[in-house]
């Protein structure tokens, strides 16, 4: 049963705020059926539109990914995604009182405790899944995603360099599965920079932002708590690299695919990787149409 697709077994709901928006919503997860696959549901809107999380609907993929369908959109899905990923949750339905996913702890760990609580249980028919049979390269200035090749699953590495300053090199690589997922990289939080916080205090963004929701690099190597700017106090050394990697997973789940891949990432972030799912999605149709 393993390969068969899934969904939660019962409904649960969460509620909390936005990072951008720093709004309060609310969450309703509910079990879908086979093929449905991940649909956000937008209940403060008339008529309850639903945003399908796909490749197509992607609208923004700055910094969050946001969706958009038929002028209704969803944002900062991601953290959410990686945990439907790292669960192999193919079907289910969210529904949303608002337009931003909550931003949590800023990383996976309680959508995947929420979800894993439901219990998660196999569907009627087999996970779509794909084999990448040739390499595909993005890049942008000198950031890069190469995914190669690979039969046994999705293996993921990423390089983390600010070229000296903020962090050193961190590199980490992990091949994903349900326990790694959940014990590796659910629980690796956001984090930014703090010219680029600077920046979003300026335009009034990060309105969200709490001590207990996201890291801040600072130039000299420190690393603190956002608001209070005491040291923050890491879930692993290499927490960033870590978080870098659950975004990677979370925006490739996008594809919808259960991927068998190699993919090496050096300082991608989410346009990058974006960029990537779309590109294996096309592959697929025309995998699928040989
Ligand atoms: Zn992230």
């Amino acid at each position: 049963m393993k390969n068969q697709q899934r969904t939660i077994s019962r409904v649960v709901e969460y509620s909390g705020i936005g990072l951008f928006t720093g709004e309060e919503v609310r969450l309703c997860f509910k079990p879908s059926s086979v093929d449905t696959g991940i649909n956000f549901v937008r209940t403060d809107i008339e008529g309850h539109p639903k945003i399908p999380a796909s490749v197509e609907t992607v609208s923004d993929s700055e910094r969050q990914i946001s969706l958009k369908k038929k002028g209704v959109g969803i944002k900062s899905i991601e953290h959410l995604m990686a945990a439907l990923a790292g669960l192999g949750i193919d079907n289910i339905e969210i529904e949303i009182n608002g337009n931003e996913v909550p931003a949590g702890d800023g990383s996976s760990l309680i959508f995947t405790q929420l979800l894993k609580g439901t219990g998660i249980v196999p569907l009627e028919k087999p996970k779509k899944t794909f084999y990448l049979k040739k390499e595909l390269r993005v890049s942008n200035g000198d950031a890069s995603i190469i995914a190669l090749p690979y039969n046994k699953g999705l293996f993921l590495s990423y390089i983390l360099d600010f070229n000296g300053s903020f962090l050193n090199r961190q590199c980490f690589e992990i091949e994903m599965t349900e326990n790694n997922f959940s014990t590796q990289i659910a629980s690796a939080r956001t984090w930014g920079l703090s010219s680029v916080v600077e920046e979003f205090k300026k335009k009034g963004l990060g309105k969200g932002v709490t001590d207990d929701n996201s890291l801040i690099l600072h130039e000299d190597g420190t690393i603190t708590k956002p608001l209070s700017m005491t040291p923050a106090n890491l879930r692993f050394p290499n927490e960033c690299v870590r978080h870098k990697i659950l975004d990677i997973i979370g925006d490739l789940y996008l594809t919808n695919l259960e991927l068998n891949a190699r993919i090496v990432a050096t300082k991608s972030g989410h346009y990058l990787n974006a960029c990537m799912a779309k590109k294996i999605i096309e592959i697929s149709k025309k995998q699928i149409n040989n």
